[in-house]
């Protein structure tokens, strides 16, 4: 019928078609969800705007049905390209509503509106090298290049209150400041959004004008999201997740592990992307060292909430150092760091 593979969309339970969209990513695929209900349809994230991902959408539109009338909403899990680069290819298609969690539209409409933001100042002032921050900087220029947004109507913000047929719509912190996490308790099935991947661990950044303790906020969501029951995790990336609660517990210890590492590095004061320097040992892409000196600022920042790490900023650069005990000042000459 037509010439789409057959893992293109697949059905991990009644009702939920899980569809592959390419994106030109090292992860390879963003997997949308087609949630069907009464017979309407609720699509669960997009896609880059590129033509192999528009092509895709239409034959499955072709295939499930996915006309106007039968598309009762789009939800948006959060503001990253792979998620909402297709958002005004959609609105057309469908003639459907989009919605996310307000204060996430209001991060999309900023990143990817017609300003932009200079990242530089910060990447440096962490140790990044000029070239390699300015490289950073202008990755924005692609990432813009793939998102497309409805000017009008634009995408609406949902209702905290709103539940959508039996599912709860979750805000969960971390990956970014809102994500929406979709939550089906009678079938106890969780759309994990970018929040829990079944091998990677979910890139947890520092970044400027956001939430200043990522990690701290996304531990915290991770330990609400392991206590309810779920059977099977739906991710937006990757394979399906079987045990969530397992899988989370995982992800905590690697926190906790890496955590352990930068407090055994840093015995001297080193610059955010020193210690990224020293963390990641295998050859980076530039691509690559935009995610590892934004995910060391999330622990370095973590660690110093926590005063386990001291912070100091010298000739316009910031350092970062384990606090040991026999730096502390006390009069009986050191105190536990507990
Ligand atoms: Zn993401």
């Amino acid at each position: 019928m037509s010439n789409m593979s057959p893992d293109v969309i697949t059905q991990p339970a009644e009702g939920i078609f899980r569809i592959a969209i390419p994106v030109p990513l090292p992860l390879k695929y963003l997997y949308s969800y087609v949630i069907s209900m009464d017979s309407q349809y609720l699509i669960l994230d997009l896609g880059m705007d590129t033509p192999e991902a528009r092509q895709t959408w239409m034959n499955v539109s072709k295939h499930l049905g996915l006309a106007p009338g039968r598309v009762s909403s789009v939800f948006i899990t959060h503001f990253h390209p792979d998620h909402v680069g297709l958002a005004q290819f959609a609105a057309d298609l469908w003639d459907a509503p989009l919605f996310m969690w307000g204060q996430e539209i209001d991060t999309v409409y900023q990143i990817f509106g017609n300003s932009s933001r200079n990242l530089v100042p910060f990447l440096e002032f962490h140790g990044m090298p000029h070239d390699l921050a300015t490289y950073v900087d202008q990755e924005q220029f692609f990432t813009k290049s793939v998102v497309r947004l409805p000017a009008q109507p634009p995408i609406q913000p949902l209702d905290p209150l709103t539940t959508w047929g039996p599912l709860q719509l979750l805000d969960q912190p971390g990956h970014t400041d809102h994500q929406l996490l979709l939550y089906w308790p009678e079938r106890e099935l969780l759309f994990t959004g970018d929040q829990i991947l079944a091998r990677i661990t979910p890139n947890i950044s520092l970044w400027p004008n956001t939430d200043p303790d990522p990690l701290a906020s996304y531990l915290q969501s991770l330990r609400y999201l392991h206590q309810l029951p779920v059977k099977m995790g739906l991710p937006a990336h990757e394979a399906i997740i079987p045990d969530v609660p397992g899988r989370i517990t995982e992800i905590i210890h690697h926190h906790d592990d890496r955590a352990q590492r930068i407090l055994d590095l840093i015995n001297e004061p080193h610059t955010a992307f020193e210690v990224a320097q020293k963390l990641f040992t295998r050859p980076l892409t530039q691509f690559q060292w935009r995610f590892a000196v934004s995910e060391t600022l999330a622990h370095l920042e973590y660690l110093r909430r926590r005063q386990l790490v001291t912070f100091r900023e010298t000739n316009h650069k910031g350092f970062y150092q384990t606090l040991r005990d026999d730096l502390a000042e006390s009069p009986e000459g050191g105190t536990a760091l507990g």
